[in-house]
């Protein structure tokens, strides 16, 4: 994952590459699991000490409506994590280790597409994840109805 994609990406919508927007895409770059916003902020603040959660948290929200960078919703109160979104995909989470795995490709169809058409409805984007339990937490679930 090269950072020069995203620098062109903000360039081309208009957005100055702030030393913290180059901090926040190189950390979800280098993490190996797609980190939550606390976790992005903490990396951060070991380099930018003044940053604030907030302002974090705001410039993932733009990557995110960029289509730059893909937010995965847990369902838990630690709501999502992040990681880089290319090519766009979805996620199956588990609802109790809050686990996920990548799926490929899109799950939306044109149908679903047409069907905002015809109701007038302008879409920017998705999210769209499967919920359920990873095999280890289905084996625990077992386990304790035993
Ligand atoms: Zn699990
Ligand atoms: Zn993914
Ligand atoms: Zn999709």
């Amino acid at each position: 994952m090269s950072d020069t994609f995203f620098v062109q990406q903000l360039r081309q919508h208009g957005y100055k590459i702030t030393p913290q927007r180059r901090a926040i895409i190189e950390a979800l770059a280098e993490a190996p699991l797609a980190p939550k916003a606390s976790e992005i902020w903490e990396k951060i603040r070991q380099k930018y000490p003044d940053i604030s959660p907030d302002t974090v948290y705001r410039n993932l929200t733009l990557l995110v409506d960029l289509g730059m960078v893909q937010q995965i919703y847990l369902r838990s109160k630690e709501t999502s994590r992040f990681e880089v979104n290319i090519p766009h995909h979805h996620h199956l989470v588990c609802l109790k280790c809050g686990c996920y795995y990548c799926l490929e490709g899109c799950l939306v169809n044109e149908q679903d597409l047409e069907a905002a058409k015809q109701r007038g409805f302008t879409v920017i984007g998705h999210a769209l994840e499967l919920y359920g339990y990873c095999l280890s937490c289905q084996e625990v679930r077992e386990e304790g109805l035993r």
